[in-house]
């Protein structure tokens, strides 16, 4: 058997340990003679899985009472519709930062469902840096104000959220949903695909203020209402079962290495570790973001600008099992992906890698 690091940007690496337990379980889940796959989601079987997922994410992150945790389908990406259509007012416009390619991604679907006002931006910069202070404008008449906690592409993050006050903050946690630990009571709703911190794609996690749910029409299509979800506890239709029971193990696993806060610490020393090498590299490495902003989840560089070098770089890499190194296309060079599940020693190796190359080829 072989095992590569996995450096790609999402679906992502997985611990290994939760792989293995749900091989261990794979032909016969827990007696039942069946593999979770085959399992009625209206088992007794199924309803402890939801329990343990559902559960799991309230303890990791605190969740109050007064928020629903649901499962569904369709990605993150129809979230960008789900949101506004749910959580949306008619006559007040929602705000929404700019902060890169998949919160202008949600900008695009909110002026579809209705109108959309920008609270800031961060385009002229390439979206190098989070707009700040004088350059963040929400308007106290927001039906909510939305932002894109890390952006994936770019190798930016909020490492603190703007307060807007009694307008709803909504934000889309897909790349960083735990990495941190954040007051899910300052939040109106969070949502997350799970495929890049908590499992395989299939299913994404919405966490949100029961009370919001409750602006949405009942004439919105069933399925894409929050409320249905709410109700039914993720059960109205078969829902994406293994994901959530790949989540469950994910989650079980993030409480064992101690939770969120020991996560962060880990993901703090894993972008160090890279960061450092860039800092000390005497320009040969270059981090394009704002020192300020970067991520500790998607660390973007490049090598003086030099494509033909970072062609090599990725090539040697992969030959080395440094799998998926190669930066969103939009935006080239080099990323290492290293979300909660990566291991340090996998980062670490990474490291090596890049003060040898750059020692072969300076
Ligand atoms: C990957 C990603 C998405 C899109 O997720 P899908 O599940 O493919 O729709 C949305 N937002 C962010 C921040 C992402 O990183």
């Amino acid at each position: 058997m072989k095992r590569v690091v996995n450096f790609y940007p999402g679906p992502a690496a997985l611990p290994l340990a939760v792989l293995e337990k749900a091989q261990s379980e794979l032909i016969d889940y827990a007696g039942s003679g069946m593999s979770v796959m085959e399992l009625s989601h209206r088992s007794p079987e199924f309803e402890a899985i939801l329990d343990r997922a559902e559960n799991g994410l309230r303890r990791l992150m605190n969740i109050p009472a007064d928020y629903a945790v649901i499962f569904v389908g369709g990605g993150a990406s129809l979230q960008f519709s789900m949101v506004p259509m749910n959580i949306g007012v008619a006559g007040k416009s929602p705000d929404l930062v700019q902060t890169g390619t998949w919160s202008k991604k949600a900008f695009t679907e909110f002026k579809k469902v209705g109108d959309a006002r920008v609270a800031g931006t961060g385009e002229a910069g390439k979206f190098m840096e989070i707009p700040k202070g004088a350059d963040l404008q929400f308007s106290p008449d927001a039906s909510f104000a939305y932002v894109c906690s890390n952006n994936t592409i770019e190798g930016t993050q909020w490492r603190s959220y703007p307060n807007t006050g009694a307008v709803p903050l909504v934000a889309d946690m897909t790349s960083d949903i735990m990495s941190q630990p954040v007051d899910v009571s300052k939040f109106g709703l969070i949502f997350a695909g799970a495929q890049k911190n908590l499992g395989p794609a299939g299913a994404t996690v919405v966490i949100v203020r029961k009370d919001l749910a409750e602006r949405a029409s009942d004439k919105i299509a069933t399925m894409l209402q929050y409320r249905t979800h709410i109700k039914e506890r993720s059960l109205y239709n078969t829902p994406p079962s293994f994901p959530m029971y790949m989540i469950a193990l994910v989650v079980e696993w993030m409480e064992k290495e101690g939770g969120v806060s020991a996560i962060h610490k880990r993901n703090e020393q894993k972008a160090k570790l890279l960061y450092d090498i860039i800092d000390a590299s005497g320009g040969y490495y270059l981090s394009p973001v704002d020192k300020a902003d970067r991520s500790l989840m998607n660390v973007v560089f490049r090598i003086k600008n030099d494509e033909a070098l970072e062609k090599k770089f990725t090539a040697e890499a992969a030959n080395a099992d440094l799998i998926g190194l190669e930066g969103h296309r939009s935006v080239g060079g080099m990323r290492a992906s290293i979300y909660n599940l990566q291991t340090v020693d996998g980062v670490s190796r990474l490291a090596q890698f890049m003060t040898d190359f750059r020692r072969k080829n300076g």
